[in-house]
């Protein structure tokens, strides 16, 4: 049996940058800018364990360009972390800031740590100590890190007080996703999910099927998965597939989304649940008969090998970097549509971007206004999306990149080169 080497996520995201360069007119000395980033940072550090022994740990933050604004990017906790995932994920924040008409560049963080195996006390040892290391190269108009994969609303708020600690007075716009209670903003929970639904629900008008009819997959229950499955089945479709890490179900019926969310809250996951559906593996949910496929878990999960087996006719990118160059080829010869992730997940940032304009004003709204220009940017974003596709008769990926990517290089010439 032919094994397929796991695809190098930052080998992708260069690849789709030079996809786009000489349609852009790109000078050489600007492709080599942008496929690489701008800074990088690694450090070592280390944790007191709750038994008194210390354990080191590895964590990056890659700042890839800032030529539009303050560097923005989540932190993300897991045990896959390396330092060419965190490039990737970095470069890719840069085009979707773009591409929704943010005034960010893109950066990302991550440290290298399975953060289900660490006690409460030990994950606020570690994420406070992590912080403490990121201080020289981080602040509220440098580079504003925010949640991502195994860090959340709390981890946040120990990151806020930390930096706030160190300037002697509380900074709060210095990370978003925060805990109301401390300067994070209404709807940002949710807002990955939501913006996610605000397309499916868009894409689904375009294509003159009805909400209803849609049979969805969701890959990944996290933040991102179940606030997209719940609010699709809000919508009225039938969310016939979820699972996590530790696998899923299926039901062709739909499955009971607010059970499995109740689940997750209280035992982390979505496992050994008696809902009467049928267990189905992470591999089976790719493959599964369904209209939608949602991956929302991690990236390189639709590949050369199992993409010419999807069944869904929509794949929509809520994760980063989910179908690698060679998979997406072939969902593209068979006609799928696929959702960029620079696009479909882009109301995570958006709402962070609020959050942070909250925070400086010191002056907050309400989430049915969050919600409203959450929907209006991600719809303006699709619109602009699908119309050049249309225009050029080409896949809404490249669509999307020529936007961001024109829109990260007009900064870039118009600024100029300091000397
Ligand atoms: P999360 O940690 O809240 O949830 C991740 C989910 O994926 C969990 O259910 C976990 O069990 C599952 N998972 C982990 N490894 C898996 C594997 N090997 N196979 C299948 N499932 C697996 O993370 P999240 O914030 O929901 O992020 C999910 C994805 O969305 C990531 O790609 C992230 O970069 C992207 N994203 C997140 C946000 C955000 O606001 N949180 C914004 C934009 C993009």
């Amino acid at each position: 049996m032919v094994v397929e080497a796991e695809p190098n996520p930052y080998e992708s995201a260069r690849a789709q940058l030079e996809s786009v360069a000489d349609e852009l007119a790109m000078e050489p000395w600007l492709v080599d800018r942008l496929s690489q980033p701008e800074r990088e940072f690694t450090t070592n550090f280390p944790v007191e364990m709750d038994d008194g022994n210390v354990r080191m740990f590895k964590g990056y933050r890659v700042q890839h360009n800032n030529a539009r604004g303050p560097f923005k990017g989540g932190i993300r906790y897991s045990l896959q972390v390396s330092r060419d995932e965190v490039r990737a994920l970095a470069m890719w924040m840069t085009w979707k800031c773009a591409l929704v008409k943010l005034p960010y560049g893109g950066a990302k963080g991550g440290v290298n740590v399975d953060p289900r195996e660490l006690s409460s006390s030990e994950l606020e040892n570690l994420s406070r100590r992590f912080f403490a290391e990121l201080e020289p190269i981080i602040g509220p108009e440098v580079d504003i890190p925010a949640p991502d994969m195994g860090t959340n609303a709390q981890v946040m708020a120990w990151y806020m007080d930390t930096y706030s600690m160190t300037h002697g007075h509380t900074v709060s716009p210095v990370v978003t996703g925060k805990p109301v209670s401390v300067g994070g903003s209404e709807g940002r929970y949710a807002a990955t999910g939501r913006g996610v639904s605000y397309l499916v629900n868009e894409l689904a008008k375009r294509r003159g099927e009805s909400i209803a009819d849609l049979r969805i997959a969701v890959q990944g229950f996290g933040n991102v998965g179940s606030v997209t499955a719940r609010l699709l089945q809000e919508a009225g479709a039938k969310v016939v597939a979820v699972s996590d890490v530790q696998g899923g179900y299926y039901d062709g019926n739909g499955l009971d989304i607010p059970t499995l969310e109740a689940a997750a809250d209280e035992y982390g996951t979505i496992a050994d649940q008696p809902i009467g559906a049928d267990p189905i593996s992470n591999a089976d949910l790719l493959e599964i008969d369904c209209d939608y496929l949602i991956p929302a878990a991690i990236e390189n999960v639709l590949l050369e090998s199992n993409a010419d087996r999807v069944r869904a006719s929509v794949v929509i990118e809520a994760a980063n970097g989910p179908t690698t160059p060679a998979a997406d080829a072939i969902l593209r010869d068979r006609g799928i549509t696929v959702v960029p992730d620079i696009l479909a997940n882009a109301g995570g940032v958006t709402v962070s971007y609020m959050e942070w304009v909250q925070d400086l004003q010191s002056f907050f709204w309400e989430e049915e206004e969050v919600n409203r220009r959450l929907r209006r940017i991600m719809l303006s974003a699709f619109d602009e999306v699908w119309e050049l596709a249309a225009q050029r008769d080409g896949p809404l990926r490249d669509a999307a990149y020529l936007i961001g990517v024109q829109r990260v290089i007009d900064a870039i010439r118009t600024r100029g080169v300091f000397p």
